[in-house]
């Protein structure tokens, strides 16, 4: 293997332990929603219609996404949306018509990064290390009754819920560079591509170097 390649296996294995902790977080937040019957309304997108500032991500989270946007040669589109895109603006992958999106804005879903997955139900330590639930004002709004329940059934211990500082210290273990710092989410991605990118456009040129 030549150097590329070495430090491209190096960030391939750093991509699987990101989708790994993500899976791991979507069975824990399916099981949430089986047992409580929680979740957010559908079609809902209010989490996403707000500046991009509002959400703050390390680039490690969006090497997922970024290797398949090189992949199928989607990367270079994004990054020229991205350059037009300010922090003002909503997260470049949110889809504002429900007619194109009807479930739910996010047009890389099941890519989207830890705050995104977190944002509806989770979990806080408290000041005496007691566990919070942290449920968002839209679904309280819309199912009052079974938040009630959820809060009582959270309050007996029968309920694991994802707890935000849990895991973003795993995915600081993962790689402590590259997740120290978080940027607005349109800045985040566009960084996790241009990461890529690098690695990406390098192997080839290693690749197509005459022998
Ligand atoms: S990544 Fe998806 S879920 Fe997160 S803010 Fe962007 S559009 Fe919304």
């Amino acid at each position: 293997m030549n150097n590329c390649e070495l430090d491209f296996a190096d960030v391939f294995s750093r991509i699987v332990q990101i989708e790994d902790l993500h899976s791991e977080l979507t069975s824990l937040l399916d099981k949430v929603i089986l047992e409580t019957g929680l979740g957010c309304p559908k079609g809902c997108r209010s989490c996403c219609l707000t500046p991009a500032y509002n959400i703050e991500v390390s680039l490690l989270e969006f090497l997922p996404l970024s290797l398949r946007l090189w992949r199928y040669g989607l990367a270079e589109r994004l990054l020229q949306r991205l350059e037009e895109t300010g922090e003002e603006d909503p997260c470049v992958l949110f889809e504002r018509n429900s007619d194109l999106l009807s479930n739910g804005g996010c047009t890389f879903y099941e890519y989207r990064p830890m705050m995104c997955r977190l944002f509806g139900i989770s979990a806080m330590i408290g000041k005496t290390g007691e566990i919070k639930p942290v449920v968002c004002k839209i679904i309280k709004a819309y199912y009052p009754s079974s938040v009630q329940r959820f809060l009582e059934t959270v309050e007996d211990g029968s309920l694991v819920l994802p707890v935000f500082s849990h895991f973003r210290s795993r995915i600081e273990g993962i790689d402590p560079h590259l997740a120290e710092r978080v940027y607005p989410i349109n800045m985040a991605l566009k960084r996790a591509i241009e990461f890529i990118g690098l690695r990406w456009n390098l192997c080839s040129l290693e690749r197509n170097r005459p022998a």
